[in-house]
């Protein structure tokens, strides 16, 4: 069923093979126990690909990258490239991808495990069974509109200044993803902007307001300030399902749900592109929100549960295996309950172990569940 389809798959620098090794483990019990069967491509990204080519992305990886049905994405970077050219520097690699593969939509689920409800700084029966999803904007807005600069003033000061801009198209393409992510889950979008200030959040809610009058009336539909949505989010987290919103509002907001599961080393990410109208083909790049962590690569003790549960998102959101993603998630929550911890998610009763003992036994656990 899945032969025809092809995973890219770029474990990138530091922590990043570690954890995608781990990852690889799961992809071939799914290939021996499911008879899931993928063409995978693995190239080299960030600082491995300067090191070899000088380049962080090489243009034939791009192009297979983008051919590729979903990109499995480690992390880049390192200190021992801070002081080369800009432009090759590793992360220029990961947004070089972003940008060609036009990845506009970035999804980040919050969700905590039983397991961890002690883990997180708000609360347990606050933050207990926690499953939102933040779904941001990722290629325009504040970060990228025009103009924008520092120019000097007569008087002899400077002025700095950015431009807030969203058209119909971009404010309907991210609302459209946000509905139908909603459907597959429980069918409430939270729209947020501050259009009480913004002209740019007036435009926001109306597109989305009409966006859903003439298209999605299935999904329930709110609208609630930037502001605001901090404070509910530290407040009482599960009223929401999906929070769709703009760049800025987007990397402030997903930060501040990330911390509301306590660990960095557990939360997975993903960007997806338009659906192409003929082929149904939609670009999709899937990582974990941590970074390189070059301060504890090669030493065996990365949490890969992160980029295992990426690899959930990417049977989800790529291929609607939603019966296989589960599988995993139960898995990794099984695991988590059975008291096997990474030292970053150590709690006083669990029981400290490496990287690749945590993957045997979410593997242990994929057996148990699919007998
Ligand atoms: P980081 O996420 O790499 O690490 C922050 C801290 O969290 C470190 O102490 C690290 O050891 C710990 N940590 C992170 N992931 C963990 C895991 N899975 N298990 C256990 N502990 C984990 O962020 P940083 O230190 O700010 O950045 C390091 C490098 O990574 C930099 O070069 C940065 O540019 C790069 N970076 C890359 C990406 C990406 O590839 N998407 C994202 C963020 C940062």
């Amino acid at each position: 069923m899945t032969s025809n389809k092809k995973i890219m798959i770029l474990p990138g620098d530091g922590v990043g093979p570690e954890v995608v090794d781990e990852t690889k483990k799961v992809l071939d019990w799914f290939a021996k126990n499911q008879g899931l069967n993928f063409h995978i491509e693995e190239d080299l990204v960030g600082g491995a690909a300067y090191d070899k080519y000088g380049v962080p992305l090489k243009d034939e990886t791009l192009a297979d990258a983008v051919n590729a049905d979903a990109v499995l994405f480690g992390s880049v970077g390192g200190p021992q490239y801070d002081n080369i050219d800009f432009e090759k520097k590793p992360e220029r690699g990961l947004l070089k991808l972003r940008k060609e593969m036009d990845l506009f939509a970035n999804l980040r689920p919050a969700i905590v495990f039983p397991a961890l409800s002690n883990s997180s700084t708000l609360k347990p029966d606050v933050v207990s069974g926690l499953d939102i999803l933040i779904l941001r904007e990722l290629t325009g807005g504040i970060y990228f509109a025009e103009p924008r600069g520092i120019e000097n003033l007569d008087n002899g000061e400077k002025k700095g200044f950015d431009t807030n801009l969203y058209t119909t198209s971009e404010i309907e393409r991210i609302g459209r993803v946000a509905f139908d992510l909603a459907e597959l889950r429980n069918k409430k979008v939270t729209s947020v902007e501050k259009s009480n200030v913004m002209m740019s959040g007036v435009l926001w809610k109306e597109v989305m307001t009409n966006l859903h009058a003439v298209e999605r009336n299935n999904v329930e539909l709110t609208h609630m300030y930037a502001d605001n949505c901090a404070m509910q989010l530290v407040r009482n987290p599960k009223q929401f399902d999906v929070i769709v919103t703009d760049n800025l509002f987007g990397d402030i907001l997903s930060d501040c749900s990330a911390m509301l599961t306590g660990s960095l080393g557990m939360l997975p990410s993903a960007s997806l592109g338009n659906k192409d109208e003929k082929t149904g083909k939609r670009h999709a790049l899937y990582e974990p929100v941590h970074g390189s962590a070059p301060d504890i690569a090669g030493q065996g003790v990365v949490n890969p549960m992160a980029q295992i549960l990426s690899l959930s998102m990417l049977f989800k959101y790529s291929f609607e295996l939603n019966k296989e993603s589960e599988l995993i998630n139960q898995a990794v929550s099984n695991t988590l309950d059975q008291g096997y911890r990474t030292k970053d998610i150590l709690s006083s009763d669990g029981k400290i172990v490496g990287t690749k003992e945590i993957t045997k036994n979410i593997i242990r656990n994929l057996d148990e569940l699919s007998r």
